[in-house]
């Protein structure tokens, strides 16, 4: 099965990655349900689980028409005598969801502040993209509770820094003052935690620890959306903490009135504060965070690289992190120093997708379809304004996605004059400063065209 799941895997992931990470596992069966793979050393171990696993597993679940078979990633060498067929499934391999809770049930809520040391303000690179955030961050960790910043909410796409953000405003906080009662929760940890309240009958307590907390910092609760009763809730811990000038901080991936399911009294609650974005890093940012990045791991990361690696992947930060493990990854294994065309050849498959992904054509797709109109309609002599101004918009977009000059933007939009696609550029620069709605597209298209 190993075996064919290899050769399968070959048109999944590039030659590169596969002889260097996946041929060198060792595969056990231990039963119907259970293949184990050995792994040389921790570090393979990690690379491969974070890299390949759940690919490998849909792969070999496909393969033995088997939705249940699981795989096992150790690190050690392959015994040499097989083990017995019938070795069980162990419990925390299976994920069962009546051992987790059986084990939880008998805990109390306990406190614990749940934020990780290493997200602070020193680790998180500014730039326009995150400035108003970082600053009002800043600011209420000077002085939580304040009315002008409270509730503060902070929204954006996914990998754009607003779990580290989050963690940085707790830990300023907790660093001022080492007595504050703080939380950071993720919202569906939270759901969780109020089910299983109700079930063992605990709720007063719950109520009682949320509405006992002088800093509460809930993360994506865009997880609440259809959940009633949490919200119901919330809403309740929610004026109880901000009537006694308690500081909220909330994250999302959109603006509070645009989450669906959401109760209206509760999302206007939201509001009432400060809501913010943070939007995807610029180039300098980006390179930026891939050179702070670098410095922390001690990778020795010439900036012509970094400039190359954030010019070519712009969709996130968590993506650049992606990018720079795999340089890090290949570097370390092979010894060989980090250049251009060294960060060309690891992030090949990458650059490949990224490159794919945003053509013109592409573009000139997405946006018919974003704004319900046809392809030709883009490449049309129409002036009509609701044709006319999504035209421009997917000009300046192929300008500022894909490497293409002026004039064969130009060709590709109607045979058009290269003076036309700089007007438009020019003219979607100025409306996005000026025009929310127009910005707030455009945003949404980049991401669209950069996920
Ligand atoms: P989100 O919660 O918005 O999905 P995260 O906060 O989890 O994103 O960020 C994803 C990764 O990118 C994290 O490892 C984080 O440290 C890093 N990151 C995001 N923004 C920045 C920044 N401005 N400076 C440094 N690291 C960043
Ligand atoms: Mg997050």
């Amino acid at each position: 099965l190993w075996a064919n799941c290899l050769s399968q895997l070959q048109d999944q992931v590039s030659s590169n990655d596969l002889n260097m990470w996946l041929r060198p596992l060792q595969a056990e069966v231990n039963n119907n349900n259970l293949i184990t793979l050995y792994a040389s050393n921790v570090f393979v171990k990690n690379w491969v689980e974070t890299h390949f696993l759940a690919q490998i597993i849909k792969t070999a679940q496909a393969l033995s028409q088997n939705p249940e078979l699981l795989i096992k990633l150790v690190e050690g060498v392959k015994p040499a005598a097989p083990k017995t067929l019938s070795a069980p499934i162990t419990e925390n391999m299976t994920h069962s969801a009546s051992a987790v809770n059986s084990q939880q049930d008998s805990e109390q809520i306990e406190f614990r502040t749940n934020l990780n040391a290493n997200y602070v303000f020193e680790n998180f690179v500014g730039g326009k993209s995150n400035q108003l955030a970082r600053s009002a961050g800043l600011k209420v960790a000077k002085k939580p509770g304040d009315v002008l910043t409270n509730p503060l909410f902070l929204y954006g796409g996914s990998g754009l820094g607003k779990t580290h953000l989050l963690h940085a405003i707790g830990n300023a906080i907790l660093a001022d003052n080492p007595n504050t009662r703080i939380v950071y929760i993720h919202s569906e940890r939270y759901v969780q935690q109020m089910v299983k309240a109700l079930r063992s009958e605990r709720i007063e307590q719950f109520k009682k620890f949320y509405r006992s907390l002088d800093v509460l910092l809930i993360d994506d609760i865009q997880f609440f959306a259809g959940k009633d009763g949490t919200q119901e809730e919330f809403f309740h811990t929610f004026n109880s903490l901000f009537e006694g000038g308690r500081q909220i901080i909330l994250t999302s991936d959109k603006l509070p009135k645009g989450i669906d399911n959401f109760t209206e009294r509760l999302t206007s609650r939201f509001g009432v504060g400060l809501t913010l974005q943070i939007e995807p890093p610029e180039l300098e940012t980006r390179v930026a965070i891939l050179m702070k990045k670098a410095e922390e791991r001690h990778i020795d990361l010439p900036e012509e690289v970094a400039f190359f690696i954030g010019q070519k992947i712009r969709a996130n930060v968590r993506e650049l992190e992606g990018a720079l493990n795999r340089v890090q990854a290949n570097t370390e294994f092979t010894g060989r120093p980090i250049t251009v065309d060294f960060a060309r050849e690891v992030l090949k498959d990458m650059l490949a997708l990224q490159e794919k992904l945003v053509t013109i054509e592409n573009i000139q797709k997405e946006v018919a379809e974003y704004y319900r109109i046809k392809v030709s309609d883009l490449k049309s002599k129409s002036r009509l304004r609701s044709l006319a101004r999504p035209r421009q918009l997917a000009m300046a977009l192929a300008k500022e996605l894909t490497n293409r000059s002026f004039p064969e933007i130009g060709k590709n939009f109607g045979d058009r004059d290269h003076t036309t696609v700089m007007y438009a550029c020019d003219k979607i620069a100025e409306l996005r400063e000026q025009d929310a709605n127009l910005q707030e597209d455009w945003l949404n298209l980049v991401r669209i065209l950069s996920a």
